[in-house]
């Protein structure tokens, strides 16, 4: 009987854990399931916004003949700028989708961070041509020891931050990119403007996806506010950090985050460019 018992007492148990377990994976589902619901609703009304635009401009140009050239030209600006958000956004979500689902094949390799940072500057000064850059200041130094990350996608994170440093920094600002901290293991790399910061509040919230404190339809600076979400992914894919901080309200902000040094087999640091 006492056996019995135990059995039945033992069987009761399995189900009350097959049951929570159930239970677990049916609310893990429903998380998902609005996650999924969520994103299909933004990722419609980020795309709905531009694509009206367009509309608008197109059916006006079409049913217009007498338009003066100086407003057909102005709806053919508005139409292909709206035009080029689209694909931007539809480029970057299709990026943090590869990122988020672990389909990206990362191809570490030892790397010189000075050279990976001129590379990004020389993407940022170049899509910047009309000048209105404020000061940068580049003081990442070649005797570092070399870092062990994916090239493409580390200057993908440095051309983002600092693309968005001078996004949202006046021309009369500074922006600076250094080195902040060396640890045993890993770099700091900091990027910091003196331009308009980030509510104390927000300093999580901007790595979300399509933030923007401008919110959907005030968009003055541009971009997609995937941006950030899209750093946060490539930088847990090395096994880093990545942080803002800032002093708040037009006190500028700082970004870092941390990259590992290179470790030959031995674990010995690399030597530096400069002592190699
Ligand atoms: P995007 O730049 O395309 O809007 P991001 O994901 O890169 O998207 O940034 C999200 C938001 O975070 C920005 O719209 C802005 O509100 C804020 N932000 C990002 N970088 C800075 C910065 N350097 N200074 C002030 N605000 C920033």
């Amino acid at each position: 009987l006492v056996n019995a018992i135990a059995t039945q007492i033992g069987v009761a148990l399995i189900q009350a854990e097959a049951y929570a377990n159930l239970q677990d994976l049916n609310e893990q589902l429903e998380a998902l399931d609005r996650t999924r619901s969520n994103l299909v609703a933004i990722t419609g009304h980020e795309l709905r916004t531009p694509l009206s635009t367009i509309q608008v401009c197109l059916e006006s140009l079409a049913t217009e003949p007498d338009m003066s050239p100086e407003l057909r030209q102005v709806m053919l600006n508005t139409a292909l700028q709206d035009a080029e958000r689209m694909r931007k956004l539809v480029q970057d979500f299709l990026t943090l989708s590869q990122l988020e689902s672990g389909r990206v094949e990362w191809n570490p390799e030892p790397l010189d961070l000075a050279e990976c940072v001129e590379l990004s500057l020389s993407h940022v000064r170049s899509r910047n041509r009309d000048g209105n850059l404020p000061n940068i200041q580049n003081l990442v130094t070649s005797d570092l020891p070399l870092i062990q990350a994916d090239g493409e996608w580390l200057v993908e994170v440095l051309a983002k931050l600092l693309d968005n440093a001078c996004k949202f920094t006046s021309p009369q600002g500074k922006v600076t990119i250094e080195v902040s901290r060396s640890y045993p293991t890993r770099l700091e790399v900091t990027v910091a403007d003196t331009g308009r910061g980030i509510e104390p509040n927000r300093l999580e919230t901007v790595f979300d996806r399509f933030y923007q404190e401008e919110g959907a339809l005030r968009r003055s600076a541009g971009g997609t506010g995937l941006g950030l979400a899209i750093c946060r992914q490539i930088v847990k894919g090395w096994g880093g950090e990545i942080w803002a901080e800032s002093e708040g309200k037009d006190h500028g902000s700082q970004f870092h985050f941390t990259v590992p040094i290179f470790l030959d087999t031995i674990g010995q640091k690399t030597p530096t460019p400069e002592s190699s």
